[in-house]
């Protein structure tokens, strides 16, 4: 089983067994004619079910050929131009192969005797971004599992700044269309369920600020404690950024935290002709950021902001068996004393590798170009008598629904929609997004992908129109 063991005497197998892999994963990527094969989890769970885990196989070369069946058959596949779901991007070489480095070396990111140099890139990228977004000298960071993560730790700094054991007064505002994790967050921090104040959005689905400033007089009125706003620069559904320099004038009227949540716009940060829609967000106290939405990396890489490192304190505590009180007085980098997390991927070795590849310019070229693709897809849309579109896209979502010609309830419409969706996803041949917009139900394309063309969208459109007519076509003979 040694010979299992990645080391100096089995070079030569990993180097074989790995490049099998890649090989197998190359040859898939180019076969690849769909970003899905339709598959059911009722027709998949059998043949996941039938492998025994306690009878292995032996060599690397079965196992991936097992693979096949269980899973590289069936993935969800994000680099094929029609994958147009999620926000999931198609991953860029220099970080793939970053990936393999970091894996295979195995770095742990928590203190500075488990990873060296990682530790200083690490840093050094973090300063980047922080230099990128503006935050000044004082500014610092660390890579976080994800978005979420970087909301949630954003969320406890704010709170412990907010300087109350009185979780209950503590208010949290952010738009009806921030991201569920500002909800969650609020939960696990024990600020419960009525903490978290949500604000209306405008037509194009930017937080009001005008109402926000209502709302945040209201909250000191009531003698509470705005603990912290949230703007979000890229919404989940729409790709909306809120009005950042309104926001932070606010935030610092009423003393609270400002977070910014650019989890999606963060590509903004190296883009060519985009980066002024973040304007603002150098007053932020602290930002997140998801390197692996909108800078091309593979899932995870992501990293919290803050404008002054004291804050990071509150992330800070000390274990004799790891970080021990004297490593502080030593001037030893552990990135652990940042970090909710102890054991850590070194992902920023993937952006790394990027950046010494391709550079920043090279990743914003690529997301403006799907923010352009997002705008001819709205024109697109806009005249197309078949469907209704929501708004202009600032970034590169575009949410949409079907409405047919004849009239029909607004409920129909709503199922129509959803059966498209589904059954575009059960052919395989495109797989789009779905969300509500005043509670009636809309698709979604997340446009992450350079490769997809307006002909790509023109034609999923005209497969989605298929299926919601044949749906209504059905419907009515049935009637
Ligand atoms: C995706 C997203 C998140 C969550 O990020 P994860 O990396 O999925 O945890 C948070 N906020 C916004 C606006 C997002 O789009």
């Amino acid at each position: 089983m040694r010979s299992h063991l990645l080391n100096d005497t089995t070079a030569e197998s990993y180097r074989r067994s790995v490049t099998d892999g890649v090989e197998r994963v190359a040859r898939k990527l180019a076969a690849t004619r769909g970003p899905f094969t339709g598959v059911t989890p009722a027709e998949l769970a059998p043949v996941i079910d039938a492998v025994d885990l306690d009878r292995p196989l032996g060599d690397a070369s079965a196992a991936l050929d097992e693979l096949e069946d269980v899973y590289l058959r069936d993935a969800v596949y994000f680099h094929h131009p029609r994958y147009l779901g999620h926000l999931n991007c198609p991953v860029v070489i220099p970080a793939v192969l970053g990936e393999a480095v970091l894996s295979a070396v195995n770095s742990s990111l928590d203190t500075w005797d488990q990873s060296a140099g990682a530790t200083l890139i690490e840093r050094k990228l973090i300063d980047w971004t922080t230099a990128r977004i503006g935050l000044g000298p004082l500014a610092d960071g660390v890579f976080t599992s994800g978005g979420t993560q970087s909301n949630l730790q954003a969320l406890l700094l704010a709170r412990e700044e907010a300087g109350t054991t009185d979780l209950s007064r503590l208010r949290i505002f952010s738009s009806e269309c921030s991201h569920f994790s500002v909800q969650k967050s609020a939960t696990l921090l024990g600020l419960g369920h009525e903490a978290v104040i949500s604000i209306p959005v405008d037509r194009n689905k930017r937080m009001q600020s005008v109402i926000l400033a209502a709302e945040l007089e209201t909250c000191r009125a009531e003698g509470l404690i705005p603990m912290a706003i949230v703007a979000t620069a890229g919404t989940t559904d729409f790709g909306s950024i809120d009005p950042l320099p309104e926001i932070a004038a606010l935030a610092e009227e009423y003393g609270a935290w400002m977070h910014v949540d650019a989890a999606y716009g963060c590509g903004l940060l190296a883009s060519l002709k985009r980066r002024h829609l973040l304007d603002g967000i150098e007053r932020a106290d602290s930002v997140t950021v998801d390197y692996h939405k909108s800078f091309f990396q593979p899932v995870s890489s992501s990293a919290i902001l803050v404008r002054d490192r004291a804050a990071l304190r509150h992330a800070t505590y000390h274990a004799d068996y790891l970080n021990p009180r004297r490593t502080v007085a030593e001037q030893i980098p552990n990135q652990v004393d940042k970090s909710l997390q102890t054991t850590r991927r070194f992902d920023a070795l993937k952006l790394w590798m990027t950046l010494r590849v391709m550079g920043a310019d090279g990743v914003g070229e690529l997301f403006d170009e799907v923010c352009d693709l997002a705008a001819a897809g709205h024109d697109l849309l806009a005249a197309d008598p078949r469907y209704d579109v929501v708004v202009q896209p600032q970034l590169s979502t575009l949410v949409y629904r079907y409405v047919p010609e004849a009239v029909t309830s607004p409920a129909e419409i709503d199922r129509a929609n959803l059966y498209a969706r589904k059954a575009l996803f059960a052919s395989g041949e495109a797989v789009v997004a779905g969300t509500k917009v005043d509670g009636r139900q809309y698709l979604k394309f997340t446009l992450l992908n350079p490769e997809t063309t307006v002909s790509d969208i023109a034609a999923v459109l005209d497969l989605i129109a298929g299926h919601a007519e044949q749906y209504l076509g059905e419907n009515l003979v049935h009637a």
